[in-house]
C-alpha cells in the first residue's frame, strides 16, 4: 500500500475548527485501502507568534517534500499592523510562490440540497458541477513594468499583462488533463480581440489541444462573453481554463452560483515530482473568519471538500473522494446546516464538530 504523505497548516482563526473535522474524516480513510503519514506544522500567525515570522524554513522545506499540502487559514485582526513582510498572507504566498503553483482549481459545484440556497433559480444550479482553472503565477499582477509614475504634470498606474508561451502551455496542459477525467470538454477564455497576450494564448491552447489532446472537446470565448453565459447557463461548460486576473473574477462569480462560502474548496497545482504526483496545496476559498472563531460556527465542508480534492488529485484515490462527496451531500440531503446554511428564514444549525461527526458516520 502506497503511503500518502500530508502536511496539515490548520493557521489561523476557524482554520484550527474546520481541520479538526478533516481529521476525523483522514482517520475514517488511514487503514481502509488507504495509508496516510500525517505531519501538522505552523503558517501565518500563529507562526508569527511561535518563530517571528508567517512560515519558517523548515516548514517551507516539509511543504516541498509532501505529496499534499492542506492549509486551514490564516491572517486576523490581531495582526493587521504588522510590517507587510510578516503579515501572515505572507506565509501563504511564500508556499505558493517556492512551491510554483501555477493551475488554481476552483470548483463550482451545486449539492441539489442546497439548489434553492444559490442566488440563481433552482434549474440553473441544480446539479451544476464545473471547474474553472486560473493561471495563478504570472499575467498582468506580476508582469513588469509596474509602478506609478509622474509623466508631465500628473502620475500615471501602470501594470503589464505578460504571459510567455511555455507559461500558457504547462496551465492548458493542466485543464485538458482535468478534463479528460471529467466531462472531456475545455472552454478557454481570454479577450485575443483586444489584447495581444489573449491572442498568443488562444494561439497555444489551440496548438497544445490539437496536437496532445485531439479527444478533448476545446472551444474558446472571450471573458467578458464568458462572464455572461456562466451567470446565464453556467451547465454548458466543463473546464474553463483562463488567465490570472481573468480567472480571478470568474471563479469569485462562479463560487457564488453554488452558495456559502463554507462549500467551497479549492487545489493549487504545480509540475510533477519525482513520484509523478504535482506539488499541490489544497484549501477552503474563505478565510479565517474572526467573527465567528471559537464560538463552534464554521462550516467545515470547505476544508473537507478541499480533502477530497487531495485524495483525487495527490492521493490517485478518485473513488474515495466521490465516497467522501456522496457523503456530504447525503449530509446535507438529510437536512443537516451549519448556520452560515440556514435562509433567512432560519433553523436550527448544527455546530461545527455536529456536521464532521454526521459526515464521517455517512462515510
Ligand atoms: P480573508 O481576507 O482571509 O479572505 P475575509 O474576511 O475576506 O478573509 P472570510 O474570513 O472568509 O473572509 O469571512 C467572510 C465571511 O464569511 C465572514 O462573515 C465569515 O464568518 C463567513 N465565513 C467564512 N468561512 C466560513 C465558514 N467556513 N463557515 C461559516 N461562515 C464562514
Ligand atoms: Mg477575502
Amino acid at each position: 500500500m502506497t503511503t500518502n504523505s500530508l502536511l496539515i497548516l490548520p493557521g489561523d482563526g476557524i482554520g484550527p475548527e474546520v481541520m479538526t473535522e478533516v481529521r476525523k474524516v483522514i482517520g475514517w480513510f488511514d487503514g481502509r485501502g488507504m495509508s496516510f503519514d500525517v505531519s501538522e506544522d505552523l503558517v501565518g500567525g500563529c507562526a508569527y507568534d511561535a518563530h517571528g515570522t508567517p512560515l519558517h524554513d523548515d516548514t517551507m522545506a516539509k511543504a516541498q517534500e509532501v505529496d499534499a499540502v492542506l492549509l486551514g487559514a490564516v491572517g486576523g485582526p490581531k495582526y493587521d499592523s504588522l510590517d507587510f513582510s510578516l503579515k501572515p498572507e505572507r506565509g501563504l504566498l511564500r508556499l505558493r510562490k517556492e512551491m510554483d503553483l501555477f493551475a488554481n482549481l476552483r470548483p463550482a459545484q451545486c449539492f441539489d440540497a442546497l439548489a434553492d440556497f444559490s442566488s440563481l433559480k433552482k434549474d440553473v444550479v441544480a446539479g451544476l458541477d464545473i471547474m474553472i482553472v486560473r493561471e495563478l503565477t504570472s499575467g498582468i499582477y506580476f508582469g513588469e513594468p509596474r509602478g506609478i509614475v509622474t509623466e508631465g504634470n500628473e502620475r500615471v498606474g501602470i501594470n503589464t499583462q505578460r504571459y510567455t508561451e511555455s507559461e500558457i502551455a504547462r496551465v492548458a496542459r493542466s485543464a485538458f488533463e482535468l478534463a479528460r477525467r471529467r466531462g472531456n470538454k475545455v472552454c478557454s477564455m481570454e479577450k485575443a480581440n483586444v489584447m495581444e497576450s489573449g491572442v498568443l494564448w488562444r494561439e497555444v491552447v489551440t496548438k497544445i489541444g490539437a496536437e496532445e489532446y485531439p479527444d478533448v472537446a476545446l472551444s474558446h470565448m472571450y471573458a467578458d462573453a464568458g462572464a455572461m453565459q456562466l451567470c446565464r447557463w453556467p451547465k454548458q461548460f466543463d473546464v474553463i481554463v483562463t488567465d490570472n486576473l481573468f480567472g480571478d473574477l470568474l471563479s469569485d462569480a462562479a463560487a457564488m452560483l453554488t452558495g456559502s462560502l463554507g462549500m467551497l474548496p479549492s487545489a493549487s497545482l504545480g509540475l510533477p515530482m519525482a513520484n509523478g504526483r504535482p506539488k499541490a496545496l489544497y484549501e477552503p476559498v474563505h478565510g479565517s473568519a474572526p467573527d465567528i472563531t471559537g464560538q463552534g460556527k464554521a462550516n467545515p465542508i470547505a476544508c473537507i471538500l478541499s480533502f477530497a480534492m487531495a485524495l483525487r488529485y495527490s492521493f490517485d484515490a478518485g473513488d474515495e473522494a466521490t465516497r467522501l462527496e456522496k457523503a456530504v451531500e447525503k449530509v446535507l440531503a438529510d437536512g443537516l446546516r451549519t448556520a452560515d446554511l440556514l435562509g433567512p428564514e432560519g433553523g436550527s444549525p448544527v455546530s461545527t464538530g455536529e456536521m464532521g461527526d454526521a459526515i464521517v458516520a455517512a462515510l
